[in-house]
């Protein structure tokens, strides 16, 4: 067993934690990150199946995202912008795939004037809030006793307006049921991307991609900061805690240092055994938060055969098995890739089926979009964080109903030398990559601080 002495450990290689690490050691502090894994980037990775370029986890960069992209212009890495030309398809409720242009799916005018009075109500509630601290919100409380299911028929009659709505942030984002998390929780969501205009329009929040992938930003500063800093196949599973510091112990390394970083997504944090035990305003604010659960599924096929029949490859059905269908072919690559998303429900039914069986329901609910030549890719892959151990569901985490109002306050507070640091404690870039390098960045400026101060 190695044992170091540092000013900082963190726990966790994912971009929040690397991030953390990267800004301590350019201040001059030293500093160790213990990762589970055999790799870094955490919820982002990436593969190459049959030549074409898979991003299993996190992708996309939405313009708002001032922290993420000022990281990758220091690092010197670039993006591109996804495959946007073309008409989008909707799929309506009798299971008509319709082809259509602009921003409103082809609903009945009525059903397009309820959806942006909803979308609007959302961008008020968004632009009274502080992502930081939604639980200030003048409404928090009351937004916070209400499910999004609920609150959205509150205002709207109308059962389709209120499902497309519902599922920008239900299944596009928390990957829940709407009836299980709050309004208050839906506006976060809304008001860490700027506004709910922003979360709707698909060309604004899935943007760009990075060149040499998501993961490639947490490997290039995992190489900056070399095997001395970087230890993987590192489980913490015991972290002592003393006024003076920690003792950090991962498997092959156990690190003393004045501060720790826990870098992890909330769900995990109980994986970890704290002695002494953490305070029991801790100990119950981590059990209110909860992975959501999605299966991103991948199809390449050898040319990108929708693009030649006019059609973009973006395609929505609220109701429908694949609920957000992407055109998701790598910069440069000549084959065509796409990328579907299967949301909680939905989700656990797929898990429920044999492999054979699902793929064929899951094909079948691309072939609904686009036609029978979707039935037959070269490669069929399913993005599975939720059996993943160090994950353990996807995208991220976000609070029951009642429990940003009631536990979101302690979120962010360290508990003596232990601070803890993600994209799901992010205000701005919440849930999102650019959400871990913010918080990366004020751990390490909080830290640096204590330490200089
Ligand atoms: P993680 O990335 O989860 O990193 C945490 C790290 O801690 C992991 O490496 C883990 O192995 C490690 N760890 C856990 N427990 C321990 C322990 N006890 N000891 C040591 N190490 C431990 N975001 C976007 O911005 N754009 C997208 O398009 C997007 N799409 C997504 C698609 C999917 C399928 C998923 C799963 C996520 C997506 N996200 C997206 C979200 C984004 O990937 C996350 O918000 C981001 O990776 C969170 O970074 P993090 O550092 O906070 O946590």
């Amino acid at each position: 067993m190695e044992h170091l002495e540092r000013d900082v450990v963190v726990i966790g290689a994912g971009p929040s934690g690397l991030t953390a690490a990267y800004e301590l050691n350019k201040a001059g502090k030293s500093v160790a990150v213990l990762e589970a894994r055999d790799r870094v980037g955490g919820r982002t990775w990436t593969d190459v199946m049959d030549g074409a370029t898979i991003e299993i986890g996190g992708q996309w960069i939405s313009p708002d995202q001032t922290g993420l992209y000022s990281l990758i212009n220091e690092l010197g890495i670039e993006t591109f912008e996804r495959y946007k030309a073309g008409k989008s398809v909707y799929l309506n409720e009798q299971g008509e795939a319709i082809a259509y242009d602009g921003d409103d799916f082809p609903v009945a005018e009525s059903t397009v004037a309820e959806m942006n009075k909803l979308i609007s109500l959302m961008n008020e509630l968004a632009a009274q809030m502080n992502p930081d601290t939604p639980w200030e919100h003048p409404q928090a409380e009351e937004l916070d006793q209400i499910s999004f299911h609920h609150f959205l028929r509150q205002h709207s009659d109308d059962e389709l307006a209120c499902n497309n709505v519902g599922l920008f942030i239900a299944g596009g984002m928390l990957t829940k049921p709407a009836h299980t998390f709050s309004a208050l929780q839906a506006v976060l969501m809304a008001s860490s991307a700027g506004s709910f205009d922003n979360l709707v329009d698909e060309d604004f929040i899935l943007d760009r991609r990075i060149v040499g992938t998501m993961q490639g930003v947490s490997k290039a500063v995992a190489e900056r900061l070399g095997d001395e800093i970087v230890f993987l196949n590192n489980p913490v599973l015991k972290l002592e805690w003393f006024d003076g510091g920690v003792v950090a112990h991962g498997q092959s390394v156990t690190v003393s240092a004045k501060k720790v970083i826990v870098a992890i997504p909330p769900n995990l944090y109980s994986r970890i055994s704290y002695v002494p035990a953490l305070p029991r305003k801790q100990h119950v604010t981590h059990q209110h938060q909860s992975m959501g659960l999605v299966i991103k599924v991948h199809a390449v096929y050898e040319t990108p055969f929708w693009r030649e029949e006019g059609l973009s490859g973006t395609c929505f059905g609220p109701n429908a098995l694949v609920q957000e269908l992407y055109d998701n072919t790598y910069t440069g690559e000549s084959t065509g890739t796409l990328v579907g998303f299967i949301s909680d429900l939905k989700a656990d039914a797929m898990w429920e089926l044999d492999e054979e069986a699902r793929r064929a329901a899951i094909l079948k609910g691309i072939a609904a979009y686009l036609g029978e030549k979707a039935l037959d890719p070269k490669v069929f892959y399913l993005s599975d964080f939720a059996a993943e151990e160090w994950t353990r569901g996807a995208y991220a985490t976000s609070y029951d109903l009642g429990g940003l109002y009631r536990f979101g306050p302690a979120q962010n507070e360290n508990i003596g030398p232990i601070y803890f640091s993600s994209s799901d404690l992010a205000g701005e870039g919440f849930q999102h990559v650019d959400g871990a390098v913010r918080m990366g960045r004020r751990s390490a400026a909080r830290i640096i601080a204590e330490l200089d101060g």
